[in-house]
């Protein structure tokens, strides 16, 4: 029994099941029956307040714990989840041209990306259902959420990802102790293998856009950035987008602390695309329905926001629909491009994927979806540890260099001088 949870529902066709009557998707809609989760936020209101939660003392994502959904004794597991920082930054507001700017960093997350927030639920979950080995598939920073996770609680995982995978991330795998399956294919015949073996093999399934928990894990960053600003919702907020599933989490928390009255408004949420991989920007543009458009050929650099069927694509376009938000596409060099302007401007060191929001703010802005007087907040999803070679690519078309010397201090001198001179 999960108290504050009333129950879940079809994106599709509205049926509505309890929560142990459903295991991911609705029986009636096979993989593409999303689920919401539904709470009774009455039943929330009169357990927590804004006050109980800025004095919980929990330093973690489970600080919200009342608007989870969480049976009572689950246990959480041990790695520290979320209470990630939110910087807020002068210079690069300036150069954006808006009111004002804050970076969440979730590199700073126990495996370097924003996907431990819904990890760390899909452990309760399994746990809950008594699962023993929990699968998933990823482009890569999903699975090493779920191998770090289930490392620090003993439990078993097997990994589906694409053969193309960058190595940082198959070696975070790996030494999680992960069993992994490189599969020789896209992102989406792993999902597709993933399910079908999950199935025959009784595995927990953490698929993103397909357990329709995980979307409740990652709201937890909508939750610390309103309580970061004392409750007053930014203006905007802008995120990459692959599958959807972030930025359809972050909608859900903000309109969970709407529903309870703690904030007074939503934000317009921004969601970014690679132009390579940009279903959900097409789908907006022209007025798609995402249910019947078919999936396209995913290619980008980001390969964290690289999807040719957005899996959470009916939570993603719900999200900036009534959110009177947008959805920008930008090329793989503008992208690249952004990694080092975020990290030279703020300190904060991102991949692909998470410099995509910054090159995506900057579309929005010259698009006119986002205004000087904005107050904005980008979402670095991950670290530039994770993709060291596209950080390399990003900086050397800068121009920036290391400067090789002999070890001597005229060496030193003459290329101090080179430089003033440069
Ligand atoms: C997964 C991921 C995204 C995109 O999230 P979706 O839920 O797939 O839209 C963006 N950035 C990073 C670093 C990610 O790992
Ligand atoms: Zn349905």
């Amino acid at each position: 029994m999960i108290p504050n949870v009333s129950h879940l529902r079809c994106l599709v066709c509205g049926a509505e099941y309890g929560p142990d009557d459903v295991d991911y998707v609705c029986p009636r809609h096979g993989d593409e029956g999303i689920l919401d989760v539904v709470y009774d936020y009455g039943a929330i209101a009169a357990e927590v307040s804004r006050d109980d939660v800025e004095t919980s003392g929990e330093e973690t994502m489970w600080r919200y714990r009342a608007l989870l959904p969480v049976a009572p004794g689950s246990p959480t597991p041990p790695l520290r989840v979320g209470r990630t920082p939110l910087y807020e930054s002068l210079r690069l507001a300036d150069r954006v041209g808006v009111s004002e700017l804050w970076v969440k960093d979730e590199g700073v997350q126990p495996t370097g990306s924003l996907k431990d927030r819904a990890s760390a639920m899909a452990i309760v979950k399994a746990d809950e259902r008594g699962a023993a080995t929990i699968a998933t598939a990823s482009t890569g920073n999903a699975a090493a959420a779920l191998a770090g996770l289930a490392a620090s609680v003993g439990r078993e995982t097997v990994i589906f990802v694409p053969a193309a995978a960058p190595e940082a991330k198959v070696a975070q795998l790996l030494a999680f102790g992960a069993t992994v399956l490189l599969v020789e294919g896209t992102y989406d015949d792993a999902f597709e293998l993933c399910l079908r073996a999950s199935d025959r093999f009784g595995w927990y399934n953490r698929n993103t856009g397909y357990n329709p928990y995980m979307s409740e894990g990652k709201k937890t960053v909508a939750f610390e950035i309103a309580e970061a600003l004392g409750w007053q919702a930014p203006d905007v907020v802008v995120v990459g987008v692959g599958d959807g599933c972030i930025i359809g989490g972050v909608a859900k928390g903000f309109r969970d602390l709407l529903a309870l009255e703690w904030i007074d408004r939503m934000p317009r949420l921004v969601g970014v695309q690679a132009e390579g991989s940009a279903y959900l920007v097409e789908a907006w543009e022209r007025g798609e329905d995402v249910l019947t458009k078919p999936p396209i050929d995913a290619h980008t650099v980001a390969d964290s926001i690289s999807a040719g069927l957005p899996r959470d694509r009916l939570k993603a376009m719900r999200a900036v629909r009534d959110s009177d938000g947008a959805f920008v596409a930008v090329p793989d060099e503008k992208i690249l491009a952004a990694i080092p302007v975020l990290a030279a401007t703020t300190g904060v060191f991102p991949e692909p994927a998470a410099a995509a929001s910054l090159a995506g703010l900057l579309a929005a802005r010259e698009e006119g979806h986002v205004g000087s007087g904005d107050r904005v907040v980008i979402i670095s999803t991950g670290t530039g540890l994770k993709d060291v070679p596209a950080v390399r690519r990003g900086v050397e078309a800068t121009g920036a260099r290391p400067l090789r010397i002999a070890p001597d201090i005229g060496a030193v001198e003459d290329a101090i001088r080179g430089l003033e001179n440069e």
